[in-house]
């Protein structure tokens, strides 16, 4: 890694790296508050709701809006008041010393604080099988790849809201949508819940595992296993959903702040403050409870306000 320096010197008043719903708050907030924030958006803009269809729950939206929407009009609000994006991911972080360094490659970026937005992304069964058909028929976003199973039977793996909303979403698409739960309950919220068991295209299949992913050029069935009985039998299927949950994307963290043994980043109660002084964390890359567009949201805002009040005590 070069430590080529950025050539005009500047140090931000605020660096926000990712560009969710937590980010793009942040770099609102903190642009309003005139300390024209630099945002470093990611190459894949926009985060989780990128690939998310309706948004039925974000306040203010009667009719609901689409995520891409959603995220597009935030930006555009955040870009109005002087934010400034650059869109490329971050290379390399050294929070040990200030200014705070930023990497993107080899440019460097300096800041005096750094607002961190990376969020989580969806996880994997981590079978062989299953990376080798990835977009072959395995995926992790029905919202994006739902209407190419039109008329074909596919599966869903997971048994909380994200595979219901998932297995709810998939029926509009294929003739048959399997939900395949390694318990014999949900974890999903009860509406959720109800919401797949009484649609009348979803079948549950109870403490069973995908085992192997097995097809051609394209996925055409599963081995499963029963977990109370260990039977395994093979069924047909035309595509494969994995709805297990997420992880945080905190990689580039590791050794300079704080994360909990599930990797999510610590942040002091009812603040966002990470353990280094002038960092700070927002959205559902320290949020591992209720990762909602809106709280996203909120701690972003939250962020921008304790970066603007750590900037005053340091009497910038
Ligand atoms: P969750 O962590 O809630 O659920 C993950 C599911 O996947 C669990 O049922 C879990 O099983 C199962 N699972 C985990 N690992 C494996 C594995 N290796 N093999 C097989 N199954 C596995 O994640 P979600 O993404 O569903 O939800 C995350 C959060 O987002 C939740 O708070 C949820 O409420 C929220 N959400 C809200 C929505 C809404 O309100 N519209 C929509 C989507 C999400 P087990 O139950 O046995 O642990």
């Amino acid at each position: 890694m070069t430590s080529a320096k950025n050539p005009t010197d500047t140090v931000e008043n605020v660096i926000i790296v990712g560009s969710g719903p937590a980010g793009l708050t942040a770099a609102v907030y903190s642009s309003r508050a005139n300390l024209k924030p630099l945002m470093i958006e990611g190459e894949e803009a926009g985060g989780q709701l990128m690939i998310t269809s309706d948004v039925e729950n974000y306040p203010g939206f009667s009719h609901g809006v689409t995520g891409p929407e959603l995220m597009a009009e935030m930006r555009k609000q955040a870009e109005r008041f002087g934010t400034r994006f650059i869109t490329r991911n971050v290379t390399k972080v050294d929070f040990s010393s200030r200014p705070m360094k930023v990497w993107v490659g080899d440019t460097l970026y300096l800041g005096k604080t750094v607002i961190i937005a990376t969020g989580a992304s969806a996880q994997y069964l981590g079978l062989e099988s299953e990376r080798a058909f990835y977009n072959k028929g395995v995926s992790a976003c029905a919202t994006c790849d739902g209407a190419f199973f039109k008329n074909v039977e596919v599966a869903v793996v997971g048994g909380g809201d994200t595979a219901m909303e998932e297995a709810n979403f998939l029926t509009r698409f294929a003739s048959k949508v399997y939900i395949i739960h390694r318990r014999d309950s949900f974890r999903a919220s009860k509406i959720m819940a109800d919401r797949a068991l009484k649609n009348p295209k979803i079948q549950v299949i109870w403490d069973t595992a995908v085992v192997e992913v097995i097809g051609d050029k394209f996925v055409n069935a599963l081995k499963l296993k029963n977990l109370k009985t260990d039977a395994v039998t093979t069924m047909p299927i035309g595509g494969l959903f994995i709805a297990i949950g997420h992880k945080p994307n905190t990689e580039l963290f590791k050794g300079q702040l704080q994360m909990a043994d599930n990797g999510y980043l610590i942040t002091e109660a009812k603040s966002s403050r990470t353990n280094v002084p002038g960092v700070f964390a927002c959205g559902d890359v320290q949020d591992h409870t209720y990762r909602q567009a809106i709280t996203a949201a909120g701690s972003g805002c939250m962020a921008a306000i304790d970066a603007e009040r750590w900037l005053e005590a340091q009497g910038e």
